[in-house]
């Protein structure tokens, strides 16, 4: 099984106004609310791919309810700290051919929950295989708290994958304990190696053989409708992803990341690990619902994905 985390989860609601008007009332006949965050993100798609999934992290209140009632009725399990305070909202509107985006922080989590989840962590990990830690921080706290999962993971032989951003990123792939996957895209990358990341093959391989990135097994370096650069221990890869019309590129990434840890465990080879990554994120963006694959799809977008071996 897999456990999800998702430590800031939120309910998405996404709001479609043809023209919006700023200091003025807007109407709204399409209105989408559904469970949202990174980890849960992850889970969608796993689920879809008829992987057994867990999630948990912090739930409060009636928008912590809905988070779970949306997950029943997918039929994925979820085992959550529960919080007084309540989960956030994240409101998308999209509006004139742009997408605007308002994101509450959400609550704060002391110490003492911090504490709670670690012991529950234990308890809900007995017939895990992999965990997964998606989305940034929320209020109160700091890499530490991930990088507790990670040392939890490693000293009980879980897989553990890390998809976060910004400092946190930072810190712990050059910290001491280091995950076993990770997924950052373009932005992401950039906050590791404090550049660009380069198109040179011979670059590319400089990057993967210095320390932080050489110490992680798995790294997936994707790139929008470029495709990815994939590093699967000692050999690195390009692969490139057919030219499709997209509806809703949002959630790609984290359908991607689902992909790559159901290979993961399959324990499918480079190749189809590769491919089944990128076809999930391919598949991500062919209809308007955030993290949602046509399963029946696969097989014709998978056999369309190119890998070559860089040197
Ligand atoms: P998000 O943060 O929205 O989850 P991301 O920025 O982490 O996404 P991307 O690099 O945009 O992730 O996309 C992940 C993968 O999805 C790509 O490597 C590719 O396989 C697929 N993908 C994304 N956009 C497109 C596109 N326009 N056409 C085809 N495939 C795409």
């Amino acid at each position: 099984m897999i456990l999800s985390i998702t430590a800031n989860p939120s309910v998405d609601i996404s709001y479609n106004i043809e023209n919006l008007k700023i200091d003025d009332v807007n109407r709204v006949d399409l209105v989408n609310k559904d469970a949202g965050g990174k980890g849960i993100h992850v889970s969608y798609v796993l689920n879809e791919l008829g992987e057994k999934v867990i999630n948990s992290g912090f739930v409060g209140g009636k928008l912590g309810e809905f988070i779970e009632k949306r997950l029943d009725e997918r039929k994925i399990s979820h085992d959550f700290i529960k919080l007084d305070d309540e989960t956030r909202n994240c409101i998308a509107i999209i509006h004139d051919n742009k997408q605007t985006e308002i994101l509450e922080k959400g609550p704060k989590i002391g110490l003492e929950k911090e504490k709670e989840f670690l012991d529950h962590l234990e308890k809900i990990s007995k017939n895990i295989e992999i965990i997964n830690i998606s989305g940034s921080l929320p209020k109160g706290l700091d890499a530490s708290f991930y990088q507790k999962i990670i040392k939890f993971a490693k000293e009980n032989k879980i897989f553990v994958s890390l998809d976060t951003s910004g400092n946190t990123l930072k810190e712990i792939v050059k910290g001491e304990i280091k995950p076993d996957l990770i997924k950052p895209n373009e932005t992401e990358i950039k906050d590791i190696i404090e550049k660009e990341f380069p198109e040179n093959e011979e670059e590319i391989r400089k990057i993967f053989e210095k320390s932080p990135l050489k110490d992680i097994p798995y790294v997936i370096i994707s790139q929008g409708k470029d495709g990815a650069i994939f590093k699967i221990k000692n050999k690195i890869y390009k692969a490139k992803v057919p030219k499709v019309k997209a509806i809703n590129p949002v959630g790609s990434g984290d359908s991607t990341l689902a992909g790559a840890l159901s290979a993961i465990y399959n324990k499918e080879d480079d190749e189809d690990f590769i491919k089944k990554s990128m076809t999930c994120g391919l598949l991500n963006v062919l209809n308007e619902e955030i993290a949602h694959i046509n399963i029946n799809d696969f097989d014709k977008y998978k056999e369309k994905i190119e890998i070559k071996e860089l040197i």
